[in-house]
This record gives C-alpha cells, structure tokens and sequence, in this order.
C-alpha cells in the first residue's frame, strides 16, 4: 500500500469542550483589533472610527488553559489580552449577522497574546503583524462551553489577573462590534468554516508580562484561562 504523505501529518490542533471527553478541533485563528473603547484609546487610536479589521494565527498557537510555556523571545513588552472567543460549528461566505449566531459552536476565555513592541514597529512601518501576533503558544484558550448550554454572551465581565493583581476588567456589552457583526464581516473576506475560532478584541488594561509570571483570565459565562511562563 502506498502511503499517503511524504512525511507524518501534523497533529490536528484542538480545543477542550467542558463537560465532554471529544475535543473541538481548530481549523483557523481570526481575530478582531480594536474592538472596546477604552483599549483603542490606550493604543492611541479613536474608538470605532474605521471599520473593524482582522488578524490571524496559525491554528496551532492555540494552548490547553493550565500550561506552562516557553516565554516568547524578540520582545521586552509581552502583553495579555483577555478576550472572548467564538467556536464556530458551521460557516459560509456573506453571512449576515442576523444568521451568524447559528455557526456558533460556543464560547471560551482565550489570551490573545502580543508581541507589542514588536506590533508597534511593524505597525509604523508598514509591516504584516505575523510575527507580533501569530508565533509559538500564543493562543492560550480555557476549555470551550457549549451554547446549547450557556447560550450567547453578549454581557458580563471579562477581566485578566497576572501574578493575582488585576489588570484588565471590562464588560462584554463595551464591545464596539457585537459577534454577529464580526461573524458577517469576516465571511465577506474568507468563508467561515466549522472548526473556526474568533477572538473578539480585549478591554483595556494590557500589560508587559514577565517570565515566571502567571496570566489568570475570566469571563462571566464563557468559564476561564490560565498560562503561566516558564522562570
Ligand atoms: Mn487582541
């Protein structure tokens, strides 16, 4: 018998599902820039004047909530960026945001973690965000709930504690761009697809990490995330 590939497909990359032994597999990564008022401010930019846009990672950049991780190198400015995550179940291309809740899977806590001095240069300078956003284990995501269970956070608090010191605290209901809206315009880029995930934007109060440090983050209704870095 032939074999199918030259070398060993990769793992496929997965998520836990609370209360469930299967696992919820990820097929891409899409985040939303921007999206709470006061974290635009903080990043120097007018809430809500341009339309959303968007920003991926590799599929697996996703991280079990309770592990340790190498800290990232080519940065001296690690931030967190707690952020409530929408799986999706099914997709397409044009959604509309009337439709766009029925792709969705459920919900958890993710760390959209930044390489922020290094976002910053490429930013200034007309460069991709890849490599500021998209390297090794930086999408750490707590175990998914399902919407069948939980149903659609659209309210609630999302805050990040690093080292047991608060440092983020919003409130879903701040997000400029609802998860239907986000939903409809990303499938106008690319079709959504089951096995998607979507980082919504993060409240303000981004901060550098360090190593050795311990990011605890929490969402009302969507469960929690925890990483900590390796000393
Ligand atoms: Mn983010």
């Amino acid at each position: 018998m032939p074999e199918t590939f030259v070398i060993p497909p990769p793992p496929a990359a997965s998520v836990a599902v609370a209360g469930e032994a299967r696992r919820f597999p990820v097929r891409r990564i899409f985040c939303v820039a921007l999206n709470y008022a006061a974290h635009a401010r903080e990043m120097g930019k007018e809430p809500g004047a341009e339309p959303p846009f968007f920003f991926t990672k590799p599929a697996d950049a996703v991280v079990e909530s309770g592990a340790t991780i190498p800290f990232p190198g080519l940065t001296q400015n690690l931030h967190h960026e707690i952020e409530l995550v929408a799986a999706l179940v099914a997709g397409g291309a044009g959604i509309a945001p009337e439709r766009a809740l029925d792709c969705v899977f459920g919900y958890a806590a993710g760390i959209d973690l930044t390489r922020r001095d290094m976002q910053t240069a490429a930013r200034n300078a007309g460069r991709p965000w890849d490599m500021s956003k998209g390297f090794d284990h930086s999408a750490p995501i707590g175990a998914i709930r399902p919407a069948s269970q939980i149903g659609h956070p659209a309210e609630g608090r999302i805050a990040l504690r690093v080292n047991g010191a608060l440092r983020q605290e919003g409130d879903l209901s701040d997000m400029i761009w609802s998860l239907p809206r986000i939903i409809a315009d990303i499938s106008r880029y690319v079709a959504l697809a089951p096995g998607d995930l979507i980082f919504t934007g993060t409240p303000s109060g981004v901060s550098a990490m360090q190593p050795g440090d311990v990011a605890e983050g929490e969402i009302e209704g969507a469960g929690s995330v925890r990483v900590a870095f390796a000393g």
